[in-house]
């Protein structure tokens, strides 16, 4: 008898299983719209100049590696906090404005998540319908019960705004409601600056908490542009909880940079949040790791590093708004009746195309064309060498 007799098997994450059949696939046109990542026009992921060169200075320096602080490098967190926030915060010069760097944006939701089970008992979580599928797990796994908010039209490919409203408007007071602050995942789908106000306004009314999540800020319009609704609801004079991740805009998926931020009520109330979410993070995983945590603190504090990053940032946001275009035009050359323009309304790396499962089967298993059942593909993984059979595949499967 084995202690571990009784251990079940975990269904495997699915788009994980997808990659390995991509992997295992020995078709030479094999196309991967699968996975997450932001690849470059040669379908590699790039390494940034800045990120390379604020590794030499690191490598050059020669630092010890000791141990960091609970809540990790202060110019990281500060960095971070400008990022979201603006370079004159004031809520940020009033000590209301706390982060603490985590591992990735899912190691900052996960300690939001585990902060907010002690804090609210009491409440549930409230995601869109759909999200990204890691939401639920992380906060199912800190003991919430998670609902869903009505959020995707399929029937116009754009956000059921009404139906929003009115689901975010019927939950219980100090329900914990996660927004994707821009470029929604997986639809690509995100309301106007106008409905945001809306948005905002219901949270506020109904005293609900926001969990606002940002993992791919620079690559809807603009890094200014992209933390908008971070800003709006700071305005409104809302606490809350914000998730950054840096996997996408610095390339570092590996390296785990992410930051949790909260933004209290004053000073005072600051300290105590941060030493409660020191304790959290101490007993699970004690200190962020140095590299990766560094090498982002650097570009952010150093002018020409930051330029440096601005730039290659502005490149893959616009890469990726040049393949939306050619996606749509080239799907017309093939012959697609139907309308994709709302592929060109929809931000950041996905796209709900609107494939139904069969479709997507139908990719995969004639061409070679790998994406998500949910008809979710990576638009960030199109290039010039692939967009044209792309585009003539999803006509032969329409
Ligand atoms: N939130 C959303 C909406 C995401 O899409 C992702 C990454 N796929 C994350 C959080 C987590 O990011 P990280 O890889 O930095 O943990």
């Amino acid at each position: 008898n084995s202690l571990f007799d009784s251990v079940e098997l975990a269904p495997r994450d699915p788009i994980l299983g997808l990659n390995e059949q991509y992997n295992a696939d020995t078709r030479s046109n094999k196309v991967n719209l699968g996975i997450g990542v932001y690849c470059d026009d040669q379908g590699r992921i790039p390494l940034l100049k800045a990120v390379r060169q604020a590794e030499i200075a690191q490598t050059e320096a020669a630092a010890a590696r000791g141990y960091l602080p609970i809540d990790g490098i202060p110019g990281y967190n500060k960095g971070a906090q400008t990022l979201l926030l603006g370079k004159n915060s004031a809520l940020v010069a009033e000590g209301r404005v706390l982060t603490a760097q985590t591992l990735g944006g899912t190691g900052a939701l996960k300690v939001g998540a585990d902060f907010l089970r002690r804090l609210l008992p009491g409440s549930k979580v409230a995601i869109s319908n759909p999200s990204w599928e890691n939401h639920r797990a992380i906060f199912e796994n800190a003991g919430f019960t998670v609902d869903t908010y009505a959020y995707h039209n399929a029937a116009t490919h754009g956000l059921d705004f009404e139906g929003m409203l009115a689901a975010l408007d019927k939950l219980p007071t100090q329900t914990v409601v996660v927004l994707h602050a821009c470029c929604h995942n997986p639809t690509g789908v995100d309301p106007t600056l106008d409905q945001w106000r809306k948005i905002a306004n219901v949270v506020k009314e109904k005293q609900l908490v926001p969990f606002l999540d940002i993992a791919y800020q620079g690559f809807g319009e603009g890094l200014e542009e992209d933390a908008s609704v971070v800003r709006l609801f700071a305005e409104l004079g809302l606490t809350m909880l914000v998730s950054s991740s840096f996997s996408k805009s610095f390339s570092l998926y590996g390296e785990r940079v992410g930051a949790l931020t909260l933004i209290s009520a004053s000073r005072e109330e600051s300290t105590r949040v941060l030493s409660q979410l020191k304790r959290l993070i101490r007993t699970n995983y004690s200190n962020p790791p140095t590299h990766g945590g560094t090498v982002v603190s650097m570009v952010l504090n150093t002018p020409e590093l930051y330029a440096l990053w601005t730039q290659e940032l502005t490149s893959m946001r616009e890469r990726i708004r040049a393949m939306r275009i050619q996606l749509v035009e080239k799907l017309k050359t093939h012959g697609v009746k139907q309308n994709f323009d709302f592929v060109l309304a929809q931000r950041g790396m996905f796209s709900y195309s609107g494939l139904t499962s069969a479709q997507v089967d139908r990719l995969r298993e004639e061409h070679a064309i790998y994406a998500i059942n949910s008809g979710r593909i990576c638009v960030a993984a199109l290039n010039s060498r692939n967009i044209d059979y792309v585009a003539e595949a999803i006509a032969k499967v329409l």
